[in-house]
């Protein structure tokens, strides 16, 4: 065989077997030559690699018969580091993200409105870079970092191709924080990252088709079949927003009349508000509704109407076994819960599909863009021996 064949081979076996005692830990040896169907002496090289370079843990499990105690090895979560990016109109979230998911440090830079691209990811940067030292993360465990924002992303080259909120255009992030930092950048839309974490280890683990839909500044949804976003050709699908739900309705900032989002996106609803009083957020909204004011009630109810309408709408374009809800007006307002709770499946979805999915709820509401962020570098990025090399340079 030749050598880089031979390389190829032990490449790929590692990164099975790591993934196989990731996805169902703990595992004996045993196990791990059965499932893969690899040699027990490939499967002792493969394991003594990743232990003496801290991937692997092993525990001890008292086994069934007389006492006899089993050692098993589970991934030490902490061995594969990413960071996970949020940026949002006036704030910048940075997380560290270890292999489970989990938050290990944090940090929060304020935007500025408006700010330029090269200005936030120069302190993007920054922030990172502080964080990893002041909180001593291993560099070399890093596999790279994620973006999440709100727009359309080419996923691909990580470029942001329009972000309204942010008033960004063709900005090439992933090659200016590479540049920055050393580091690979994957970049996607928030609302796609989000519901990769939720699908991952959030509100919709163990789903195989799950919708996440997003109710904030604007309406967005992300689906996820079996694992994977799905994107569309030009990683667009489910910007349902826009879509028209009445063309003789209220002229939308894309510049189209009638879309989903001018009923329901926060923006919309002040504006709506603020022709009758004036209203600063939607706390006040809320509380004016709560007042028995009546045009607050008939502005709040056609949003929760909405709202209605469109999981309705989600669940008969992707017939999905669960519907995760996130964003600002679910998250925080009681009301739209119990509405929801109370009418949606019984007044609003089509027949044949009630009870055939799920309604809940994010799981990470605010770090919920970082996790996936993170999540989404790690599987863009990890590949094992390159890890292992990294962290020490091991005989090929
Ligand atoms: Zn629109």
């Amino acid at each position: 065989m030749q050598k880089h064949d031979q390389d190829y081979i032990k490449r790929k076996n590692r990164a099975t077997v790591f993934e196989m005692i990731k996805n169902n830990p703990p595992l004996s040896r045993a196990e791990i030559a059965r499932l893969t169907g690899m040699s027990p002496t490939t499967i002792s090289r493969i394991v003594s690699d990743l232990f003496h370079l801290d991937f692997m843990h092993e525990i001890e499990q008292e086994t069934s018969s007389v006492g006899r105690k089993a050692v098993l090895l589970q991934v030490n979560p902490r061995s594969v580091l990413s960071v996970g990016v949020e940026i949002d109109k006036t704030m910048i979230r940075i997380g560290v993200i270890d292999l489970d998911g989990r938050v290990i440090g944090s940090r929060t830079i304020e935007r500025q409105k408006n700010e330029a691209a090269e200005a936030t990811l120069g302190n993007i940067a920054a922030g990172i870079n502080e964080l990893i030292e002041a909180e001593d993360f291993d560099r070399r465990r890093i596999v790279g970092i994620g973006v999440g924002l709100p727009g359309i992303i080419d996923y691909a080259s990580g470029t942001a191709v329009l972000s309204a909120q942010l008033g960004w255009k063709q900005t090439d992030i992933a090659g200016i924080l590479k540049k920055l930092t050393g580091l690979e950048v994957a970049v996607d839309n928030e609302l796609k990252v989000k519901s990769l974490a939720e699908h991952m280890y959030g509100a919709a683990k163990g789903s195989s088709r799950s919708v996440l839909i997003g109710f904030g500044s604007g309406v967005g949804s992300s689906l996820i079949i079996d694992g994977e976003i799905y994107r569309g050709e030009s990683n667009s699908a489910g910007e349902i927003g826009h879509t028209v739900v009445d063309p003789g309705g209220i002229l939308c900032e894309c510049g189209k009349v009638g879309c989903l989002q001018t009923y329901i996106a926060e923006a919309s609803l002040l504006e709506q508000s603020n022709k009758i009083k004036p209203i600063a957020n939607l706390d006040e909204l809320f509380q004016a509704r709560r007042d028995g004011e009546f045009w607050a009630a008939s502005i709040i109810d056609r949003a929760m109407t909405f709202i209605a309408v469109t999981i309705s709408n989600i669940a008969c374009m992707y017939n999905p076994d669960t519907v995760i809800l996130t964003g600002k007006l679910v998250e925080r307002f009681s009301e739209v819960r119990e509405f929801i709770a109370d009418k949606c499946m019984d007044q609003f979805v089509w027949e044949p599909l009630r009870g055939t999915f799920q309604i809940v709820y994010s799981a990470f509401e605010n770090d919920g863009v970082v996790i996936g962020s993170g999540l989404l570098a790690q599987s863009r990025f990890l590949d094992i021996s390159s890890q292992m090399e990294q962290v020490e340079l091991i005989d090929n």
